[in-house]
């Protein structure tokens, strides 16, 4: 299978230390000269940038949390002035508490080119034709697939939010051979082709790309099963990028980390200890070669485990499992990010509605599929007119739509 970077992607361990300890002191003094909030967390910790001197060193640096990115909302975390930043990104999930990420033109050149080494290592060339089924709107990954087929000859079709029925005409008659999409769009239109009656053999699919949502391998097993096709995670973290931190290759034992771009460690989501190969904890990572937005010892929230003994596709880079689980309350439905806090936060402003609610998931193979958020409601509302009720139901409804980007089901129940 080839490697769209042999030289990095296959490097032995030492020398891919050597490379990261030189582009780990660079982010580093570049983050402490250029971004205040660094610097006062050195500065707080006694710690110096030229202390780093190792990948041992890298546990005296003070982690980077979601919380920090937020309370330096819009450019305070930026380690370059705005003239050099050419995209701003707002991530889908983080509306009321608001992240903007800024990157250069160099950044966004390695965001592709490492989306282009997930599609050349699970074998897409010039001839594939990829479908993509992401919200070009507002997941920022869609774009990236556009820009990094590009870079190695394969055409896109971007079919973006287009419904079932669109989608499967354009697999008949453009003959896509790549269907990228969040895994439970995949299902949807899974579900479709069997309804309609339709043969998978009779399409010319054969890779199917799968990520912003976690899906376990029961979905997998139905996907490649009843699409005919083989499916393969991607991953990436929407503060930083999304695809292209780590992604499958035909192995599909763990997803090789691009660790010439990012430092992966595991901790003990509870204490920050640093958890040692194999077991299960929270990602953390480093930038290391962002330019525009460098994240320290980022906590991804995302729970996973390392491995770095070889892989059977040649590539030396350290593979992660596949993300099921989050350190924080975040849940995933229909490949879209709800925070409770969100949902708090549109109850503080309905008069009779909360505080108290409760969440249930129904499940689809083994995903968040519909969503239902019981309210605790006021007495009177509660026992008031019908009219009233339905309208009270109505302005919670929309409200969640307008929140979340998420249309739920509303029970009301008693405070
Ligand atoms: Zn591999």
């Amino acid at each position: 299978m080839p490697i769209f970077k042999p030289d990095v992607e296959t490097m032995g361990r030492k020398d891919l230390q050597e490379l990261q300890v030189e582009r780990l002191q660079i982010v580093v003094n570049q983050a402490y000269a250029n971004v205040d909030f660094y610097r006062r967390k050195f500065d707080e910790a006694g710690l110096s940038p030229d202390e780093i001197k190792s990948l041992e060193d890298l546990g005296k640096i003070p982690f980077t949390t979601r919380k920090d990115l937020m309370d330096n909302y819009p450019y305070g975390m930026f380690a370059v002035p705005l003239r050099d930043v050419v995209r701003l990104q707002f991530p889908l999930g983080m509306h009321g508490n608001p992240i903007v990420i800024g990157y250069t033109r160099e950044d966004l050149k390695i965001w592709r080119e490492l989306v282009a080494r997930i599609l050349v290592g699970i074998g897409i060339t010039e001839h594939d034709i990829i479908q993509v089924a992401f919200n070009y709107g507002l997941f920022m990954g869609a774009i990236r697939f556009s820009q990094s087929a590009e870079l190695i000859g394969a055409a896109v079709v971007p079919s973006s939010i287009a419904s079932a029925d669109i989608q499967i005409r354009i697999l008949q008659d453009f003959r896509s051979t790549v269907l990228a999409s969040t895994p439970s769009f995949a299902l949807h239109l899974m579900e479709t082709i069997q309804r309609k009656g339709l043969d998978p053999k009779t399409l010319s699919l054969k890779t199917g790309l799968f990520g912003a949502e976690p899906w376990p391998e029961s979905v997998r097993q139905a996907l490649e099963e009843n699409l005919r096709i083989q499916a393969y995670d991607i991953y990436g973290v929407m503060e930083l990028i999304e695809p292209g931190v780590s992604g499958e290759c035909p192995a599909r034992k763990g997803l090789h980390i691009f660790e010439d771009h990012f430092l992966p460690e595991i901790i003990d989501p509870q204490t920050g200890r640093v958890l040692s190969e194999g077991q299960e904890g929270e990602l953390v990572l480093t930038t290391l070669t962002t330019s525009a937005y460098p994240l320290l010892r980022y906590r991804t929230s995302d729970v996973t485990a390392l491995h770095s003994e070889p892989c059977a596709c040649g590539r030396t880079l350290t593979r992660m499992d596949r993300v099921l689980r989050r350190t924080d309350r975040m849940i995933s439905v229909r490949g879209i990010n709800v925070f409770p806090e969100k949902i708090t936060e549109v109850l503080t402003g309905i008069p009779g509605a909360g505080p108290g609610y409760a969440l249930n998931a129904r499940t689809k193979y083994g995903m968040n599929d519909q969503l239902t958020v019981q309210v605790e409601t006021a007495t009177e509302i509660l026992g008031g007119r019908e009219a009233q009720k339905a309208a009270f139901l109505e302005t919670l409804q929309l409200a969640f739509r307008r929140a979340l980007g998420l249309r739920v089901e509303v029970e009301l129940k008693q405070g």
